[in-house]
């Protein structure tokens, strides 16, 4: 794996993409997701200029944080997010990209640490309505999105989705224009959002042209993964 040569790429496509859609240059950030993958590969990414890394796994990321400790790595936490998991990420991450319930929200809220800014948070929203059960309706998105923007340890963001993989751009980009669509309702409900996470390695300029600024790739930057390792 040539990872300063894939994060090259991936960047050429979004710069590409940003320029056929109408985005403005460089208003799609590019999140590593480096989960099962050792920490040499994220070192190499970090060398090449990468900051911004996600994770789902809590118990990989931490020994991954620690190895990779003062080295500039901003963390963002993308996976399954229970009760026990939320001291740890709410000490030990810069986002967190799946919460889908007050509950979870209120636990990171009230663990963040006082000496930290309030933790960024993206709420996720299941747009295909099918399969994957994370994420919280469309309809009821608008009343998670008021009760956590009051929340003091939490600063809420913007909306996430992982949808169902679809073949075609025009497939692609239906649950990421619902997402977009859904964020501006809330923004022009007086929320202040100001971002869309949405876009991986297969549907990243569907993402773009709908209004992504924050795409989530793996495989594209760090080939294959390893079996998901059985952790929390
Ligand atoms: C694994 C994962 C990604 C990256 O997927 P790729 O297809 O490897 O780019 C993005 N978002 C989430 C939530 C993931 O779990």
């Amino acid at each position: 794996m040539d990872i300063p040569q894939n994060l090259q790429r991936v960047q050429a496509r979004l710069r590409s993409a940003e320029q056929r859609y109408g985005r403005a240059p460089g208003s799609v950030q590019l999140l590593a997701v480096s989960k099962t993958q050792p920490v040499e590969a994220l070192r190499a990414a970090l060398e090449a200029g990468q900051r911004a890394f996600g994770e789902n796994y809590l118990q990989e990321a931490l020994d991954k944080q620690q190895a990779l400790a003062g080295q500039g790595a901003e963390w963002h936490f993308i996976g399954a997010l229970q009760s026990n998991k939320t001291r740890d990420v709410a000490a030990h991450f810069d986002w967190c990209h799946t919460v889908d319930r007050l509950k979870i929200a209120r636990r990171l809220s009230q663990q963040r640490p006082d000496d930290k800014p309030p933790l960024n948070i993206c709420i996720q929203v299941n747009v295909s309505g099918e399969a994957s059960k994370a994420g919280v309706a469309p309809a009821e998105t608008a009343e998670l999105a008021t009760q956590i923007a009051e929340l003091p340890g939490l600063r809420l963001r913007g909306l996430m989705a992982l949808p169902a993989p679809a073949e075609g751009f025009s497939a692609q980009r239906r649950p990421l224009a619902a997402l977009r669509e859904l964020q501006q309702t809330l923004v022009s409900s007086g929320l202040a959002l100001d971002t869309l996470s949405m876009g991986m390695s297969g549907d990243l300029e569907a993402a773009v042209a709908e209004g992504s600024t924050i795409v989530r790739v793996g495989t594209a930057i760090f080939g294959p993964r390893r079996a998901a390792q059985a952790q929390g």
